[in-house]
């Protein structure tokens, strides 16, 4: 199966609200697009992916952020709707739509979440920490939202400058 192309900051695709997934949506071709992120992200060592980043303006993600014992988790969020954040965690953060840039971003600790699955079949998860952080990453990516605005003034200056280096160095394309 091929890998899709996973676009980079600033392409305007990560900047667009994504569509919500209609009912005549479903069925194997969405089925496809999923199993392709899948494996786009495992090859691009992410634990999640959003249809933006592959260049299609809907959404939806996919994640697996692996339990304690390194078990695989694969989930797939049709339409996410946060429901309920709770609490406050500051961790680094990397995005497979900026390539080598990590930096510190404050998140809520624990998300109520509700989407559908890849079915059409709705589901309510209540994640904690790394997973949490992930679902909020990536369903700002389905609002067009990208994880630089979600960056202190200061910090999103300093990766900025960082983009212009790599951009210059051939590193980011
Ligand atoms: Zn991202």
């Amino acid at each position: 199966m091929p890998l899709l192309r996973i676009v980079h900051y600033p392409e305007p695709v990560l900047l667009t609200v994504g569509k919500p997934v209609s009912g005549d949506d479903f069925g194997s071709d969405l089925a496809r697009t999923v199993d392709d992120m899948f494996e786009t992200m495992y090859a691009a060592g992410g634990v999640g992916l959003a249809a933006p980043q592959v260049g299609l303006s809907q959404r939806f993600f996919v994640m697996d952020v692996p339990d304690e014992e390194g078990k695989a988790d694969k989930l797939t969020f049709i339409n996410p709707e946060i429901i309920r954040v709770e609490g406050e965690q500051t961790g680094d953060e990397g995005c497979l739509s900026f390539p080598g840039l990590y930096q510190t971003v404050r998140r809520d600790m624990r998300v109520i979440v509700k989407a559908l699955d890849v079915a059409g079949k709705e589901f309510e998860l209540d994640l904690e920490g790394l997973a949490a952080r992930c679902v909020l990453h990536e369903t700002d990516h389905c609002d067009g939202i990208v994880f630089l605005d979600r960056m202190t003034i200061l910090k999103r200056e300093m990766a900025k400058r960082k983009i212009k280096r790599l951009q210059k160095t051939g590193k980011w394309e």
